[in-house]
C-alpha cells in the first residue's frame, strides 16, 4: 500500500505510517498515513516562516488562481472525495459528497476574497494628515482539525489562511488523515510556493504539541474538545499569539404546542442523528411543552424505527457507524449513565451488527430527562439524545440557556412571537427557526458563545477578523 507523506517544505516526507481504518468496516483500510514525528513540525513550522515574506506580498491574482483551482479540482472530484469521506469517518455518502462540495465551495468563496481584499480611507481628526486602514496577513497560522467534518473544517481554515496572505501548519486529526491529504495535495499541485502549505499528520500530543510549544507561529486556529481549546488557549497566551478555539455544544432543539409537528419530528431527527450525532451543532438536548409532548415523542419514536443504520457507503443508509471504538465506548456510557439517572431509554441504544465488523449504534432517545442530568450537561458525541418535558415557552428558554455552552440552539414554532423572541433571546451564537440546529451556509458567520467558542467568528468575510491583523497608517500631506 502507497504511504501518504507529509508535505514539509515543498517536498513529501515519509514517516512511520499508520493506518486508516474505515469505521462501516474495520477489515477495510482506507490508506497508510505518515506519522509526522516533533522534528517534523520543527521543520514544517521553519518552512512556513521562510516562506511568509514572499507569500505575504504575493499578489492577488496568484492566489486568487490557486484557491480558484483548487475548488474546481475539489468540485470535479466530489464523489470520489466523498466516499474517501464517508469511508474514513463513516458519515453516509450524500452527506459525504454534501461536505465535499461545501469545501470546493468555501475555496471558491475565498478564491473571490483575494480580488476583494479592500482596506478604509478616513480623514485625520487633524489637518492636513490622511489617514489609511488596511488588514495585512497575521503570518504563520497553525491549523488544528477534529475528526467529525475530514474536508469541510480543513477548508474552512486553510482557504482563508492561505486566501489573506499567511502560511500554513497544518496538523488534521489522526482517524481521518484522508481528505486532508487530498486537498493538501490538490492545492500543491495548483501550485502553491513551497512551504506556504505544510502537512503534518500525526498525535495530538507530538505534533500539535510541537505546534503549540513554538514561538513562530503567529496563530493557532483550533477546532475539538473543550479540554485540548484550553491547551491552545493557555499555550497561545504565553506567547501572545492569537488563537481561535471552536470546541463542544449542548445544542437545545424546543418543540413549542403549537409547532407543525412534521417539521418539529423532522429537524429533531435531523439535529440529533444526522452524521451519527457526531457535530458540534447537534442537538442532543430535545425540550418539549406539555400540550405536545406525548404526541411528538410517538412521532419521534415512528420516524426512528425507519431510520436505517448500516454501511456509510451503503444506498440507503441513513445513519452511518460510531468513528471508532473509544467513541462508542463513550455513546454507551452515557445511555447506561442516562438509565442510572433515572431518564427512560424510550427507543434505540443497543450495538447493532451488520454484514461488516463497525462501529454501529441503534440512535437513542431518552424522555423524561432532566437538564440537571449528566446527559443533559455534558457532550456526548453520538447518536443519543434526551427529551425534557417544559410547561410553557418561558420555562424551554430558561432550560434552552442553562448549559455551559452556547454553538446553536433551534426552535419548532408556527408562532412568530416565540420565533422572534426566542432569536434574540437564545444565548448562542447561531439561532435556527423550523430548522435542525445542524446545517449552515459557507459564506456567513459561524462560532458560538459562552463555553463553545473563543475569539472571531469563522467562515464568510468575517473570516478576515482571525486571518489579519489591522494597520493605521497616518501620512502628512
Ligand atoms: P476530538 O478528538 O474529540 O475531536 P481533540 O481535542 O482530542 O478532540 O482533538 C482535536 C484535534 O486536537 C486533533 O487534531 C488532535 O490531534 C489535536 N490535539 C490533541 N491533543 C493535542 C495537544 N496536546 N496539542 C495540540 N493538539 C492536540
Amino acid at each position: 500500500m502507497t504511504l501518504h507523506q507529509n508535505l514539509i517544505a515543498g517536498e513529501w516526507v515519509g514517516g512511520d505510517g499508520v493506518a486508516n481504518i474505515n469505521p462501516s468496516n474495520t477489515n477495510d483500510v482506507v490508506g497508510e498515513y505518515a506519522r509526522a514525528s516533533a522534528e517534523d513540525a520543527k521543520a514544517a513550522i521553519a518552512a512556513a516562516k521562510a516562506a511568509f515574506p514572499a507569500w505575504s506580498r504575493s499578489g492577488i491574482l496568484e492566489r486568487h488562481a490557486i484557491l480558484k483551482k483548487t475548488a474546481d479540482e475539489i468540485m470535479a472530484r466530489k464523489d470520489e472525495l466523498g466516499r474517501l469521506l464517508s469511508r474514513e469517518e463513516g458519515k453516509t455518502l450524500a452527506e459525504g459528497i454534501g461536505e465535499t462540495v461545501r469545501a470546493g465551495q468555501i475555496f471558491d468563496f475565498f478564491a473571490g476574497e483575494c480580488l476583494r481584499l479592500a482596506g478604509e480611507v478616513v480623514p485625520s481628526v487633524r489637518p492636513n494628515i490622511g489617514v489609511e486602514i488596511t488588514r495585512e496577513p497575521v503570518g504563520v497560522v497553525g491549523i488544528i482539525t477534529p475528526w467529525n467534518f475530514p474536508i469541510a473544517i480543513p477548508a474552512w481554515k486553510i482557504a482563508p489562511a492561505l486566501a489573506y496572505g499567511n502560511t500554513v501548519v497544518f496538523k488534521p486529526a489522526e482517524l481521518v488523515p484522508g481528505c486532508s491529504w487530498a486537498i493538501v495535495d490538490i492545492l500543491h499541485r495548483a501550485g502553491l510556493p513551497k512551504g506556504v502549505l505544510n502537512l503534518v499528520m500525526g498525535k495530538g500530543s507530538v505534533v500539535g504539541q510541537a505546534m503549540l510549544d513554538s514561538p513562530d507561529i503567529q496563530a493557532i486556529t483550533f477546532t475539538g474538545s473543550v479540554g485540548t481549546g484550553k491547551r491552545v488557549a493557555t499555550a497561545s497566551v504565553e506567547h501572545n499569539r492569537k488563537f481561535q478555539l471552536e470546541m463542544g455544544g449542548k445544542n437545545p432543539f424546543v418543540v413549542l404546542d403549537d409547532a407543525d409537528l412534521s417539521v418539529a419530528v423532522e429537524a429533531a431527527v435531523n439535529s440529533a442523528f444526522f452524521s451519527t450525532g457526531q457535530r458540534c451543532t447537534a442537538s442532543s438536548r430535545i425540550i418539549v411543552t406539555e400540550g405536545i409532548h406525548d404526541r411528538f415523542v410517538a412521532a419521534m419514536g415512528e420516524r426512528m424505527q425507519g431510520l436505517v443504520v448500516d454501511d456509510a457507503l451503503k444506498a440507503g443508509t441513513h445513519i452511518g457507524p460510531v468513528v471508532d471504538q473509544g467513541q462508542l465506548n463513550q455513546d454507551t456510557d452515557y445511555i447506561a449513565i442516562g438509565k442510572q439517572e433515572g431518564a427512560q431509554l424510550a427507543f434505540g441504544g443497543e450495538l447493532i451488527t451488520r454484514d461488516t465488523p463497525g462501529f454501529y449504534l441503534q440512535p437513542a432517545l431518552f424522555t423524561e430527562a432532566t437538564n440537571a442530568m449528566r446527559i443533559s450537561r455534558e457532550e456526548i458525541f453520538g447518536p443519543v439524545a434526551a427529551v425534557i418535558r417544559v410547561k410553557d415557552y418561558d420555562e424551554a428558554l430558561a432550560v434552552a440557556n442553562d448549559t455551559p455552552f452556547g454553538l446553536s440552539s433551534g426552535i419548532a414554532t408556527t408562532s412568530l412571537k416565540h420565533a422572534t423572541h426566542f432569536k434574540r433571546n437564545a444565548e448562542a451564537g447561531m439561532v435556527m427557526v423550523n430548522l435542525p440546529t445542524a446545517g449552515v451556509d459557507f459564506h456567513v458567520p459561524f462560532g458560538g458563545r459562552k463555553g463553545s467558542s473563543y475569539g472571531p467568528r469563522e467562515q464568510g468575510k468575517y473570516a478576515a477578523e482571525f486571518y489579519t491583523t489591522v494597520k493605521t497608517a497616518y501620512t502628512l500631506a
